[in-house]
């Protein structure tokens, strides 16, 4: 089996990547531009000694290099990560989240139906998409199935809500299998330290001030970053095509409360405190809030859960720990990002 992963240099992309070569015997075809967010290093481990892995550097906004890829490979398989996925950079700048959410999901979906008409293969196109789709979820609201109504509110959202919509579009007109799940906020190692989790671990550990929006009051649900992965894995072997999965870790918190939570933890873990504080959470600073920022999602499980017995392993405290842990003890990853030596040098 030949799985074509785009994006699989990212957060996500590369837990998927370290998870079906190391539980399959399949072959995986990493197909990223390395933007800043792409990293290479993260893949490392699970790729150094293994034949059954492959890298193209190519932009998916490309047609012509993804047409090539698909007669290269021939794939049995799609999953389709790569994006342009941080909420702020959306709200700056969001010319590159129309184009390569949109855009370059468009011209995959092109390619790959060209590449399933010639090929006879039992292809699949497996869109890996969000939770923030559905919009703001008021407190008190149920939690969002399948079937909500999708109200982006922000350049990403409905960047990936327009790219949602076009995969299920070459589904019902060109009869393309689809599949697409979407899924809550995703922590743990490897995540590129501009989201809230990794950020504030480090910005704790180098006695910098942790920067939380408004009050902090915002619920997410947080699912940690391998359990999504097995998931995934779940779905592209077994997911029936033509249907959308969410996917969620049943782990609703505040921001303040993550963040604190992180704070209690290295509390305890880290006996030298920067700036002679007594607790971390002293270096807590409330800033204004994003503009358009949603109040609430959270996700219903239940039919991944009933159809694909799947459930999240990790709970928030045993995901927090580990994912601490690992940004402890891999400084090296994460410094080299700090520092942009990363970005030289790269193929
Ligand atoms: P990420 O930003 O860490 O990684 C994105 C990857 O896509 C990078 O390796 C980047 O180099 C690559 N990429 C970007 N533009 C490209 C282009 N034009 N051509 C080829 N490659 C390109 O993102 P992530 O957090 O790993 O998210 C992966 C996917 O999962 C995204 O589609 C995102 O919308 C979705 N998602 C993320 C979360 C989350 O919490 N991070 C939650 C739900 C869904």
């Amino acid at each position: 089996m030949k799985i074509m992963i785009t994006g699989g240099a990212g957060f996500i992309g590369s837990a998927v990547v370290r998870h079906i070569l190391k539980n399959s015997d399949f072959s995986v075809i990493n197909v990223d531009s390395l933007t800043y967010a792409g990293n290479l290093e993260s893949i490392k481990i699970a790729n150094q000694d293994s034949k059954r892995y492959f890298f193209e550097k190519i932009d998916i906004c490309n047609s012509d290099h993804i047409a090539k890829l698909f007669t290269k490979y021939q794939p049995d398989k799609i999953m389709h990560l790569a994006a342009e996925s941080h909420v702020d950079r959306s709200i700056d700048n969001p010319d590159d989240f129309i184009k390569t959410n949109i855009f370059g999901t468009y011209c995959l979906l092109k390619e790959s139906y060209q590449y399933y008409l010639g090929s006879g293969k039992e292809f699949i196109f497996h869109h890996i998409s969000t939770d923030e789709v559905y919009g703001d979820l008021g407190f008190n609201s149920e939690l969002f199935t399948e079937e909500s109504s999708y109200m982006p509110s922000s350049p990403y959202s409905a960047s990936k809500a327009s790219s949602d919509h076009l995969v299920r579009a070459w589904n019902k007109t060109y009869q393309l299998p689809v599949i697409i799940s979407n899924c809550s906020n995703n922590y743990g190692p490897y995540q590129f330290p501009e989201k809230l989790i990794p950020r504030m671990i480090l910005s704790a550990l180098n006695g910098k001030d942790l920067p939380i929006y408004g009050d902090g009051s915002q619920i997410r649900d947080w699912l940690y970053v391998e359990d999504h992965a097995k998931a995934l894995f779940k779905l592209i072997k077994e997911g029936k095509s033509g249907e959308t999965y969410n996917i969620g870790g049943n782990n609703e918190m505040t921001n303040l409360e993550v963040v604190k939570t992180i704070c209690s933890f290295l509390d305890i873990n880290i006996l030298n405190k920067p700036k002679n504080i007594e607790s971390f959470s002293q270096l807590i600073k409330f800033v204004k809030d994003r503009p358009g920022h949603d109040k609430r999602y959270a996700i219903d499980a239940t039919k991944i859960h009933n159809d694909h017995a799947w459930k999240p392993e990790e709970s928030f405290e045993s995901g927090i720990e580990k994912t601490i842990n690992w940004y402890i003890k891999n400084d090296v990853w994460w410094k080299r990002i700090l520092s942009g030596e990363y970005l030289k040098n790269r193929h």
